[in-house]
């Protein structure tokens, strides 16, 4: 996705308002990407009716590029319909906030995890937060269902429902909650059966165990891998069951995540929890950024576009890029470069963000510049004249002397510092003879 969106992302580099143009231009490679990621067609078109809404007519922050701009919307629109961001609904875990026990309903299709993650939450809720935990099959229909979930009990070291053959989920259901009173149990987990496909029989069967439990929490687990009919599933429990929370599994495989959105959407219940595993401890937190970053595929050019908006003066930038174009360019301006480039952390980080230095990037990193250089660098600079940062060509011996003794560093750093602004000077000088034809061209110089 990087590299498709960057080609129209280079094109909206513009002073002024994003235009609607604009701004579908780039929408429509974001579509394409949703689609990608499972995201369900018209949720995907409704978020990007949401973003185009956010992002024709805004100001061009001048700290960033239009480009990054229209990236950082499109993100901060898919954490929120995540649940996150501005308004962020917080509905995370496992929520046992109720008076107990408390009954959590495990619900969704066969295969999906269900009672992998019954075992994880257990394990969870025992190790974190100190519960007692019980854990109850309802699943009749396969002989070895219950006798899985028993397993799963004992290596998670909380209680699971003793096995009564013959017994109907209600009648286990029933059993479950007088167990657990009696025996002041903080939380029962209640895993169902399920079916290859939604079928009626399925859904009647937990919709009335629900309906007797009244469980503080229906979590719903589906399956990430599953992509589209992810949607399919989760609109059909919301509509016969009733959730409200979701469980995201496999999310350690291959899938881009999009099913979270689309979930999300259908069903307006939170995504909880991810399941990233076979083990009992592979259960985490949903984290909406981290999926946005995950669908978007350009968590990267977020993050760097987050710490730029606060440290990089885009003015600043395309100043520098002026003078490096006419060759003006001297060591004052070789110190404001360093600075912003130590405030970045990566040098290749700020290098991307100037217009039209793309190609010089690798270059530059060639000179080896590392952190603490760069802070020696500075040093030296800061330890100069005026008149000998803006000529650099007056430095001889005892100059240099003066300079080292000043920035506690030694005529060697000095004359490397030298010898790399030259350098750079230098390569400027070609950069700007090569001219507007040439390298400047695509970088919108
Ligand atoms: P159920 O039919 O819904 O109860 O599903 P199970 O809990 O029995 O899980 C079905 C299979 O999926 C088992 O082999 C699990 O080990 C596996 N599984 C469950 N959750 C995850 C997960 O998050 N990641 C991976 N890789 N496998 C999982
Ligand atoms: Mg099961």
């Amino acid at each position: 996705l990087s590299g498709r969106l960057s080609g129209v992302f280079d094109r909206l580099r513009r002073r002024g308002a994003l235009s609607e143009a604009d701004v579908n231009e780039a929408l429509r490679e974001v579509r394409v990407a949703l689609l990608e990621a499972d995201v369900a067609l018209p949720v995907a078109r409704d978020l990007i009716n949401k973003v185009r809404e956010r992002a024709v007519g805004v100001e061009i922050i001048r700290s960033v590029s239009p480009a990054q701009q229209v990236v950082k919307i499109v993100n901060d629109v898919l954490v929120e319909a995540l649940g996150g961001g501005e308004g962020d609904d917080g509905q995370r875990g496992i929520d046992t906030n109720a008076p107990a026990p408390v009954a959590i309903l495990m619900v969704g299709l066969q295969g999906s995890g269900k009672t992998t993650t019954s075992g994880k939450i257990a394990l969870r809720l025992r190790t974190r937060d100190r519960k007692k935990v019980l854990l109850a099959s309802l699943d009749v229909h396969r002989p070895a269902a219950q006798l899985q979930l028993e397993t799963l009990a004992k290596q998670a070291e909380v209680g699971s429902l003793p096995i009564i053959a013959g017994q109907g989920p209600l009648e286990i259901a029933a059993r479950a909650m007088e167990t657990a009173r009696r025996e002041l149990y903080d939380v029962v987990v209640l895993d169902t059966a399920g079916r290859l496909a939604i079928d009626e029989a399925l859904m009647a069967e937990v919709a009335s165990v629900k309906t007797m439990v009244k469980p503080h929490q229906t979590l719903l687990v589906v399956d990430a891998m599953t992509g589209q009919d992810a949607v399919n599933t989760a609109r059909a429990f919301q509509e016969v069951v009733g959730v409200n929370g979701i469980a995201m599994t496999r999310v350690d495989g291959d899938a881009r995540g999009g099913a979270a959105l689309s979930m999300r959407a259908v069903t307006g219940a939170p995504i909880r929890l991810l399941g990233a595993g076979e083990k009992l401890d592979a259960l985490e937190d949903f984290h909406p950024d981290r999926i946005a970053g995950r669908i978007l595929g350009m968590g990267d050019i977020v993050s760097l576009v987050e710490r730029a908006s606060e440290t990089i003066d885009r003015d600043e930038a395309e100043k520098l890029a002026n003078k490096m174009s006419k060759g003006q360019f001297d060591l004052e301006d070789y110190a404001s470069q360093l600075k912003q480039i130590g405030k970045m952390g990566s040098i290749s980080g700020i290098l991307g963000m100037l217009p039209g230095i793309g190609k010089m990037k690798a270059q530059i990193e060639n000179a080896n510049l590392d952190q603490s250089i760069l802070k020696r660098q500075a040093a030296i600079i800061s330890s100069m004249t005026v008149a000998e940062r803006r000529k650099p060509e007056i430095l001889k011996a005892s100059r240099k002397r003066r300079i080292a003794a000043g920035s506690g560093t030694s005529v060697q750093e000095v004359n490397r510092l030298l010898k790399q602004f030259d350098d750079m000077s230098a390569m400027m000088k070609r950069m700007s003879k090569l001219g507007q034809k040439g390298l400047m061209r695509g970088g919108g110089l």
